[in-house]
């Protein structure tokens, strides 16, 4: 596993410094731009709590949504940063841009103790395009840098990756914790290890499925992507979700790992994309014409069960049915129930912002050994590609 420079590093002196916090603070807001979950900043808490102890000045950073590097009103952090505050216990000031003058000042005049957040950082191109002078101007605000955002470190963008070049850098709390889990059950899983793979595309799962299939004992395959699979055995899907040109890609995936992959024998379809279709539960070859699948079916839950029983590693990403509809919500719930119940006696990691919903909603937030905040960047590690936000944190310093 990458060693990464800790703040709990006990040389690292603290008190007084200035510390610019990259948070994932990229939370979903409403059109009024109020804050709708607030797990990302809880998420941030523990290292903003661990600075604040330590007398630092504390200046977090984060990007909010996708402005494409120009200010849209309603993806300003002043609505992050009140429901930071209250959840801090503490004032966090928001400021009005990321770099500049009147920042400068800001940060000068902030007492030990304090927290700041600066403007969403998308609202400077210069953030997405990784630019060096840009990543300069913000290392000037701060004498150490702490990444803490899991959730972005697959983009190679200026407060990831180039603000290393120019600041002394260390891994936050969140990072460490997200790169400990999701690595230790790469690296050394306790076996069987077990993956669960659901959600719309086979295409964004092709390369985790390859990479996982050398590492994890089954791989149990469910949502949408599984009808592509039965597409590439020759099954009728009917109006079911498939991806017409990746059938030939699931077929030499079940030909190169048929002892590793394990498909759905039975589904629920229904009639139509509603929660009062008319549905019946059919083998997974005999959809009937037009129908489509909308979720494992119950004889699939019983099969995923004896796989996962026994498992002492079991990772999650991905809804195994359209969870959102209550009446294809059943496959998914059941499975988390499952491997929530599996918990202690393995080690379960989920993550994916869909099966985390899904979790939530069958009232089974916290009951896993770790739930990553990060979706693309958890399926990247999974495909064993590097980091780029990572990266940038083991590079021996200038
Ligand atoms: P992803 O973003 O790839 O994790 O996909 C999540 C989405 O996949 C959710 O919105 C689910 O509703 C959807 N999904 C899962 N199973 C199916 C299915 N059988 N048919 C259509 N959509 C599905």
């Amino acid at each position: 596993m990458v060693k990464l420079p800790s703040i709990k590093d006990k040389d690292l002196e603290l008190s007084g410094k200035v510390v610019l916090v990259r948070t994932g603070m990229d939370v979903p807001l409403d059109a009024n731009g109020s804050v709708t979950d607030d797990t990302r900043i809880m998420e941030a808490l523990p290292t903003i709590e661990y600075l604040v102890k330590r007398e630092a000045k504390i200046v977090l950073l984060t990007h909010i949504n996708r402005p494409g590097g120009k200010v849209v009103e309603s993806q300003r952090v002043t609505t992050t940063a009140a429901k930071l505050s209250g959840l801090l216990g503490k004032e966090v000031e928001p400021l009005n841009d990321c770099i500049g003058s009147d920042v400068e000042a800001a940060i000068k005049a902030m007492k030990p103790g304090e927290v700041v957040l600066l403007e969403n950082l998308r609202f400077h191109g210069e953030e997405e395009a990784n630019d060096d002078a840009f990543a300069g101007q913000l290392a000037k605000l701060g004498d150490i840098y702490v990444n803490d955002a899991f959730s972005n470190s697959h983009r190679s963008h200026a407060s990831m990756a180039a603000i290393t070049n120019h600041i002394p850098f260390y891994a936050g709390l969140l990072l460490e914790k997200e790169i400990k889990a999701l690595t230790s059950s790469l690296e050394k899983p306790k076996r069987p290890f077990v993956v669960v793979l659901g959600g719309a595309k086979v295409s964004d799962k092709i390369g985790v499925i390859r990479n996982l299939a050398q590492k994890a004992d089954k791989i149990l395959v469910g949502g949408a992507m599984m009808f592509t699979f039965f597409k590439s055995r020759g099954f009728d899907v009917g109006a079911s979700k498939f991806e017409p040109d990746k059938v030939a890609i699931a077929d030499d995936l079940l030909n190169e790992f048929d002892t590793k992959l394990v498909l759905p024998v039975d589904v629920v379809a229904a009639d139509r994309f509603a929660n009062d279709a008319k549905t019946e539960i059919v083998a997974a070859s005999e959809i009937p014409k037009g129908w489509m699948g909308l979720d494992i079916g119950p004889e699939s839950v019983k099969l995923f069960s004896s796989e996962l029983s026994g498992a002492r590693t079991i990772i999650w990403n991905g809804p195994l049915g359209v969870f959102e509809l209550d009446r294809f919500a059943d496959g998914t719930i059941a499975i988390a129930k499952l491997i929530s119940g599996l918990t202690g006696m393995a080690f379960t990691v989920i993550g994916g912002g869909d099966t985390l919903s899904a979790v939530e909603k069958a009232g089974l937030k916290g009951k896993f050994s770790h739930a990553s905040t990060g979706g693309g960047a958890m399926l990247e590690l999974l495909e064993g590609k590097e980091l780029p936000g990572v990266v940038a944190l083991v590079k021996p310093e200038a």
